[in-house]
């Protein structure tokens, strides 16, 4: 899952072709459009000779079909997951299965003694034949992609740096059509903030998301993000300043209004996410299932 966003049109949208975006990319959306993953999930073809296939979507025969037309019986060096998400990592079994490629990427999600930090929109089942570490590098010909931690939307999320074009394919972490739902307490919004930060500090040119359009300004993307996020936390503080002890529903009825409703369950998720923040920087407090100022 993704992010939160206006209603789009669902004709026209090239589901099963792999459409190319640059001389080492190559993109193929697949069949899961929802409010949550805007037109679906895009899976990343990197490579002109042999391959590496990026976040292979849900495992559904049609989106696999689509895969491997576009791999066309290239040698596929890797299937690489930014995240376990199940609209990101299932595919990457079956397409194991069928390329002998081997999956490698992202960790599976570690579980605390603290209860659960999975939920259902968690591919439980994903088993990495090899976890790559900030900065550890997968190579094919021409191409390089580098592995850059971004915690936050997930607790094991990572980008990729495609090194020959300053490209970084950003998952989930950073998206072309709306911000990032951050659902605690997996999801955590220091972690989020921390991790944006570091994108401000490098030099890429442009971003592939998993869902939404390529980003060419992506800097400046990064900081409205960043800003939009620093506005949601000052709208939060005044509505408790304001109301007193209060209860998410009321904060996102309020912050949300001209949202789509069905969406307001994950604006709550990221309400939740700031409110932790918050209390971890000694500003508000949780006592007896309200939120209050401190
Ligand atoms: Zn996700």
């Amino acid at each position: 899952m993704g992010g939160m966003a206006p209603p789009f049109d669902l004709a026209d949208l090239p589901t099963g072709v792999a459409m190319s975006l640059s001389s080492l990319v190559a993109r193929v959306l697949a069949p899961n459009p929802s409010p949550f993953t805007f037109t679906g999930t895009q899976t990343y073809v990197v490579g002109a000779g042999d391959v590496a296939v990026i976040d292979p979507g849900p495992e559904e025969a049609e989106h696999l079909a689509a895969l491997m037309a576009a791999i066309a019986g290239r040698p596929v060096v890797a299937i690489v997951c930014t995240h376990t998400h199940r609209d990101h990592s299932p595919a990457a079994r079956p397409l194991s299965a069928m390329t002998g490629a081997p999956v490698i990427g992202c960790a599976p999600l570690t579980l605390d003694d603290d209860g659960p930090r999975a939920d259902a929109a968690f591919d439980a089942a994903y088993r990495p034949d090899r976890v790559l570490a900030d900065g550890e590098r997968l190579m094919g010909e021409g191409w390089t992609l580098e592995a850059v931690a971004t915690p936050g939307h997930t607790s094991n999320h990572l980008c990729f740096a495609l090194v020959e074009e300053q490209a970084l394919f950003t998952g989930d972490h950073v998206m072309g059509w709306s911000t990032s739902v951050i659902s605690p307490p997996d999801g955590d919004m220091a972690d989020y903030m921390r991790s944006m930060q570091r994108l401000l500090e490098r030099e890429d040119m442009v971003y592939y998301p998993a869902h939404g359009e390529p980003i060419d300004t992506p800097q400046r993307l990064v900081r409205g993000m960043m800003g939009h996020r620093k506005q949601r936390e000052g709208q939060i503080l005044r509505f408790l300043e304001r109301n007193g002890d209060s209860i998410i529903p009321d904060m996102v009825a309020e912050m949300y209004k001209g949202v789509d409703p069905r969406l307001h369950p994950a604006a709550g998720r990221s309400v939740l996410a700031h409110l932790i923040d918050l209390d971890q920087r000694g500003i508000v407090r949780a006592a007896d299932g309200l939120w209050q100022m401190r």
